[in-house]
């Protein structure tokens, strides 16, 4: 049911206030790695488009500014010839030793064909909501329960904000066209000139009606919110951002066409236990010093219960130990990331006297550590 597209910044991997410059890199990294001329991947081309999506957008100031206030929903309107004709793809690939071609039926006028606009009457406006998963159902898949409102039509008023048995009442001054026309005469030595102004009616502020018994339920409005459950099925593995487009269950159409699509922003709770990147889990341990000289066993958290780990003798901070496939399900592959242990070392600040005098002893020996940094 649902079809998954991911954050225009997820795509490009770039922080949200990335610069111009950082995202044309990222894009051509990406682009390079897989356009369809080298690439021969199967979801090459679906990798290609989303790129290349992402960076009509995210390349042009206004588009990007539609996008970071309103989501997808602030950009779904725009045409193939909308989104990149503003871009010399010519001019970004030109050293890359593969052509683009932007004239009728090349690459990107077949990636982009179903992007045009439909025909008919007006679709209602997406509407985007945010779904936070454990990381547990990031691990799984499975079902998730999305809570979102969106107004309806008044089920009581039919939506005319009138009590029922009442109508609203026309403006008397502008004949409930809700606008006020002023013609002027200006005399002139050729003849006279008239100018039209048209202003927002004063009398009924541009309604063009006014409601005297307002509907008790959406208080004359003729809108209501709805509150609305939906059960969406999560991949395994889900990405970070990745937008379920669920069709139909946005605002409803203003022209009796279809209604607009909800998109489901998937993010991971944070966790405690771990970190997110990618389908890789990050985990500190912090160690005493014997731990770290001496080598230790830790038990550490996973998403499928609590494993042993061996630290080895002479570990160092920031040393990582990398648990294979202890991470995320990889979306859409059959394999998982890893849990990677970074090691932290506490140094003592308060010694007792026993402990500090066998630190002494072991700053006489000639060591390993002085040895190096003195010899
Ligand atoms: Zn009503
Ligand atoms: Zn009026």
């Amino acid at each position: 049911m649902a079809s998954e597209q991911r954050d225009y910044y997820e795509v490009l991997g770039v922080a949200r206030d990335a610069d111009a410059k950082a995202i044309k890199d990222a894009f051509r990294d990406l682009a390079m790695k897989y356009h369809p001329d080298r690439n021969k991947a199967p979801d090459a081309e679906a990798r290609f488009k989303e790129i290349a999506e992402a960076y009509a957008i995210l390349s042009d100031p206004k588009k990007r500014a539609d996008y970071d206030a309103g989501g997808f929903a602030g950009v779904a309107g725009f045409s193939a010839e909308d989104l990149f004709s503003g871009i010399d793809f010519g001019d970004l690939f030109a050293d890359m030793g593969f052509g683009v071609d932007l004239g009728g039926g090349g690459l990107f006028a077949n990636l982009f064909r179903q992007h045009r606009r439909p025909t008919g009457p007006a679709k209602g406006g997406d509407l985007e909501v945010r779904l936070v998963i454990p990381l547990e159902k990031v691990n799984t898949g499975g079902e998730e329960t999305v809570r979102f409102s969106r107004p309806i039509s008044c089920p009581d008023c039919h939506g005319s904000g009138a009590q029922e048995g009442t109508q609203p009442r026309q403006c008397e001054v502008c004949q409930g066209t809700g606008r006020k026309v002023v013609t002027h005469q200006e005399k002139k030595e050729q003849g006279s000139v008239s100018f039209q102004q048209i202003t927002v009616c004063p009398v009924c502020h541009g309604q063009g009606t006014f409601i005297d018994h307002p509907c008790k339920t959406c208080n004359g409005v003729g809108q209501i919110e709805q509150e609305d459950n939906l059960k969406v099925t999560i991949p395994v593995g889900v990405e970070e951002g990745t937008a379920l487009r669920i069709p139909g269950h946005g605002l409803p159409s203003l022209e009796a066409g279809q209604a607009g699509d909800l998109y489901v922003i998937v993010r991971s709770q944070s966790d405690p236990r771990f970190e997110r990147h990618g389908a890789d889990l990050w985990r500190a341990e912090t160690i005493g010093v014997p731990e770290a000289v001496l080598g230790c066993k830790l038990k550490v958290p996973t998403l499928g219960g609590s494993v042993e780990v061996k630290v080895p003798p002479g570990s160092q901070p920031d040393e990582v130990l990398r648990l294979k496939n202890k991470g995320l399900p990889v979306f859409g592959a059959d394999m998982r990331g890893d849990l990677n242990i970074r090691l932290q070392i506490h140094i003592p600040k308060h010694l007792s006297a026993e402990e500090k005098q066998l630190y002494q002893q072991l700053g006489t020996m000639k060591t390993e550590t002085k040895k190096h940094w003195w010899n």
